[in-house]
């Protein structure tokens, strides 16, 4: 069967090229693995951003997200009702029963990996430790769907089968993303698949995506704050936010920024 014409401007790696994406995913999957470790109360969401651009420059590599039109820090940490993009700052101090999303990217020999981690701080509620669960669980749904022979629409199918027995929003107006040479390229990944799977450009080897499922306990209704950047839910209630970058390869989904290549959450998945 005949492949659909891929997107305007998406590219397609060649092995070498995902190789070296794996090398920058890799500095992103060790940040997030300190930064997750770090994560307690009373530290601040600027104390983790100055660990992570510690970690990412330690390896040789520069963190992506800084000075990205105009954001200024390394990490993005999304604390309770803030969904992504919150602004670390010195002031923040996490405070037990909250949960914490950190985004963080780098860009190593010119390729960039970019992942996301929900941590709790302490002792979390039930129901917020539930929302984390199940978005990391609709996360390697969708990575699992990153496979050669299937489409685009595959990836939010499988999130939405996930997240909406729960009830909980799935934000639809944000996105997954291509990624490579820049952190942003197209194709979007939607979270949602309204006309189902089987859909949409068609997945081949060398295509590669970062799939970020955005779940909230209530409404998916956002806002975007005064500051440009800090999204946050309209009606205050808890988000979560777990991503990964993932390659199509001839053998199935390589998730890029797990130090596992994915073995385990994918496993777990099928
Ligand atoms: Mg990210
Ligand atoms: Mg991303």
């Amino acid at each position: 069967m005949v492949g659909r014409r891929r997107p305007r401007g998406v590219t397609v790696k060649s092995a070498e090229q995902v190789a070296l994406m794996r090398e920058a995913g890799l500095v992103v999957a060790r940040a997030l693995e300190r930064l997750a470790a770090a994560v307690a109360p009373g530290v601040t969401t600027g104390q983790l951003d100055a660990l992570a651009e510690e970690s990412i420059r330690g390896e040789g590599a520069v963190p992506s997200f800084l000075g990205y039109h105009g954001f200024p820090a390394t990490i993005c940490a999304s604390v309770g009702a803030e969904v992504v993009h919150g602004i670390p700052s010195r002031d923040r101090v996490l405070r037990e029963g909250e949960l914490v999303s950190i985004d963080c990217g780098a860009v190593l020999a010119g390729w960039h990996g970019d992942a996301a981690v929900t941590v709790p701080v302490g002792e979390c509620a039930e129901e917020l430790l539930a929302l984390s669960a199940v978005t990391e669980q609709a996360l390697w749904a969708g990575l699992a769907a990153v496979r050669p022979g299937g489409h685009l629409s595959d990836v939010g199918a499988a999130v939405e089968r996930v997240v909406r027995p729960h009830g909980y929003g799935l934000l639809e107006d944000y996105t997954g993303h291509g990624i490579g040479t820049a952190m942003h390229e197209p194709p979007d990944v939607p979270n949602l698949a309204p006309r189902g799977a089987g859909r949409g450009m068609e997945l081949v080897p060398g295509v590669v995506l970062a799939v970020e499922p955005m779940a909230t306990l209530g409404s998916p209704d956002v806002d975007e704050l005064d500051d440009g950047w800090t999204v946050v839910t309209r009606d205050g209630r808890q988000a979560a936010h777990w991503e990964h970058t993932v390659a199509v390869t001839p053998d199935g989904p390589w998730v890029l920024t797990a130090l596992d290549g994915g073995a385990a959450g994918l496993r777990r998945a099928s």
